[in-house]
């Protein structure tokens, strides 16, 4: 199926109250286009000087969003712009996009990543460290804390899946002021969405697997 095909197909069986971002990480520009002229405007990138690239390429109309993980010193490069930062996962990076926002005259939404699955390798805070970082919020003026992101464990095991998810869920509702849950991706954002997520970010089911 083309790549209009399957965005067609997903925003059919998506909810509508779910937003779609599409994932067009390692994806070339005409990919970009063919899901853009098929209506979708939110894209979510994972390095920083890709995303810029792809700003700096399409049409200005399109929303990006940073969904990987963010290194500091490369704030800048996207604090023009950037519609949505994902992967926030330290105090020391809230200061900086805090920062790197002001000086544009912007306030930047940004979700707070929670450590959710088992594998160490995946970032985020605890529910503990998120509680810290709420109740601190107001010193961070130039940024909107709208929600959290979570990735579940990389597993066929849909029960742990589900409970990962559910786990999130049960952080998130206790914070009324927010209203963007992202989880689900390709593999699993069905489950996501019985689980309670307002956005899922999708790439493989979109545009075919990437070869890296
Ligand atoms: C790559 C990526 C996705 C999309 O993954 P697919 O399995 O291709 O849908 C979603 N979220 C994050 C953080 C990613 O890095």
């Amino acid at each position: 199926m083309s790549i209009s095909e399957n965005i067609l197909k997903l925003k059919k069986e998506l909810p509508k109250e779910v937003t779609l971002v599409a994932v067009s990480k390692t994806k070339p520009i005409s990919d970009i286009e063919q899901a853009y002229n098929s209506g979708q405007l939110i894209f979510g990138e994972n390095k920083v000087q890709e995303l810029v690239e792809k700003y700096e390429k399409l049409s200005k109309e399109i929303q990006w969003q940073m969904i990987g993980h963010l290194q500091r010193n490369k704030v800048k490069f996207i604090a023009p712009f950037v519609r949505l930062i994902h992967g926030v996962d330290s105090e020391k990076l809230l200061k900086e996009i805090d920062k790197r926002a002001k000086q544009n005259n912007r306030t930047i939404d940004c979700l707070l990543q929670v450590h959710i699955a088992t594998e160490s390798t995946k970032f985020g805070f605890s529910e503990e460290e998120v509680l810290r970082i709420m109740k601190q919020k107001e010193d961070f003026k130039n940024i909107n804390i709208v929600g959290l992101m979570g990735m579940a464990t990389f597993t066929e095991n849909e029960t742990q899946i589900k409970e990962e998810f559910s786990f999130l869920n049960e952080i998130y509702k206790k914070y009324e002021q927010m209203n963007i849950l992202s989880m689900g991706m390709s593999g699993d954002y069905k489950i996501a969405i019985e689980c309670g997520s307002t956005l899922v970010r999708i790439g493989s089911t979109i545009f075919g697997n990437r070869n890296y």
